[in-house]
């Protein structure tokens, strides 16, 4: 297994002007090339910050991560954050803009995934003509336009009703298969987490260290809202549950 990223004793606290607070006490996860990983805990707990540290927007305070060589992390932000007055297509080439990667090879990727992923026809319509669920994969697309090797990903479909949210947990599971890339997702919902996932870190309360961690055992030519109906998904679920439920 090709290991991509390890994070050993990440270890983080926030300082505000009369208080001194430990998101993260001890974290420790690798992540292997193709790996679909959620990290899930209590409200509070750190996992976002996580998602800062890893993507350089936060410091650490301790620990150590390390990335393999050459290979390169990027933070998918959500929907909300396209540009209304930027069409489809220059939202999705703002990152090669701002990086000074726009070049003709870099933008043709850029309109094959446009394609590929059924968006073809709104390349020059603005963000407020699409669903909820094209907006999301815009927001995908845009975050691969810079063709990193690891998403980070965080509630990525947490705006979006039930059904919705269903039906965009396949399309961004698909594309980031599809596309060859691994992910590393934190959300707070536990049925996203097992059915997108084949690994799933339960992270304890404040300050977190990592409580357990599952290995899922899916076909990865499935897609999550089949995993869903699999007898495994409630045996899964019960476990996870009950460690996030012994936190309260
Ligand atoms: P989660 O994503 O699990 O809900 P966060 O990573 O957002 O948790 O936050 C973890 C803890 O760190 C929370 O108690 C939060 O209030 C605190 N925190 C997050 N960001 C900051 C900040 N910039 N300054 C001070 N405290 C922060």
């Amino acid at each position: 297994m090709n290991k991509l990223l390890e994070v050993s004793h990440l270890h983080k606290k926030y300082h505000t002007l009369n208080n001194e607070i430990t998101a993260l006490e001890d974290i420790n996860f690798s992540v292997y090339e193709n790996d679909f990983i959620s990290i899930v805990g209590p409200s509070g707990c750190g996992k976002s910050t996580i998602l800062s540290i890893l993507s350089d927007l936060t410091d650490k305070s301790g620990g150590d991560i390390s990335i393999k060589k050459g290979y390169q992390i990027a933070y998918m932000l959500q929907d909300n954050s396209l540009l209304p007055f930027r069409t489809i297509l220059e939202n999705c080439l703002l990152g090669l803009e701002l990086t000074g990667q726009l070049t003709e090879e870099n933008k043709n990727y850029v309109l094959y995934l446009l394609k590929t992923y059924g968006l073809e026809s709104f390349i020059h319509q603005y963000p407020n003509n699409l669903s909820g669920g094209m907006k999301q994969r815009c927001a995908l697309i845009r975050t691969l336009a810079v063709k990193p090797d690891i998403l980070l990903l965080d509630e990525a479909t947490s705006a979006l009703d039930y059904q919705s949210s269903i039906k965009i947990n396949d399309d961004i599971y698909n594309i980031i298969k599809k596309e060859g890339k691994t992910a590393i997702m934190v959300t707070h919902d536990i049925s996203q987490a097992i059915s997108m996932s084949n690994r799933v870190i339960v992270l304890s309360k404040r300050p977190a260290v990592v409580k357990n961690e599952y290995i899922l055992e899916w076909d990865c030519n499935e897609l999550p809202s089949m995993n869903r109906e699999k007898s495994n998904f409630s045996k899964y679920y019960n476990q996870i549950w009950s460690d996030l439920d012994e936190q309260i």
